[in-house]
């Protein structure tokens, strides 16, 4: 006899502006694990259920912040990473850009450190940057 249990949960894709609620029948096992995505109903489009499958196992999420300037105009860069990174790798992400300093000038989408976490994704600037 199976002892796990279904519920359902709801939150929005945000693959796309429309943000369409998406309400996914769930399977968790005894340890209240997510083991299965029974359903998904509420995307308009097939890449709502594939973000919620993604959102059940491994969310994503770009990753924005700041990292310290020399020799610039502004004392800090907004940085993103170019592409959504794993949720779990965020704070550990956080950890090594805390450290970075990158000298000015520097032009919106230049590279501020390869490869994050083995992540095969960039870190980027966000804006420019001239020499003070
Ligand atoms: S389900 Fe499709 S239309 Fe809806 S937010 Fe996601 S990507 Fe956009």
């Amino acid at each position: 006899m199976s002892t796990n249990v279904t519920n359902t949960l709801q939150f929005n894709c945000t693959t796309c502006p429309s943000e369409c609620l998406l309400t996914v029948e769930v399977e968790r096992d005894v340890n209240g694990s997510v083991t299965a995505a029974r359903s998904v109903t509420g995307n308009r489009c097939p890449r709502g259920d594939k973000f919620a499958h993604q959102e059940l196992t491994c969310p994503m999420r770009v990753l924005t912040t700041t990292v310290a300037v020399f020799g610039g105009d502004e004392a800090l860069l907004p940085v993103r990473t170019a592409e959504a990174i794993p949720l779990a790798l965020h704070a550990q992400a956080m950890d090594l850009i805390r450290g970075l300093v990158v000298d000015a000038p520097i032009r919106m989408g230049d590279v501020v450190l390869e490869d994050l976490l083995n992540t095969g994704i960039d870190l980027i600037a966000s804006m420019n940057i001239d020499p003070a």
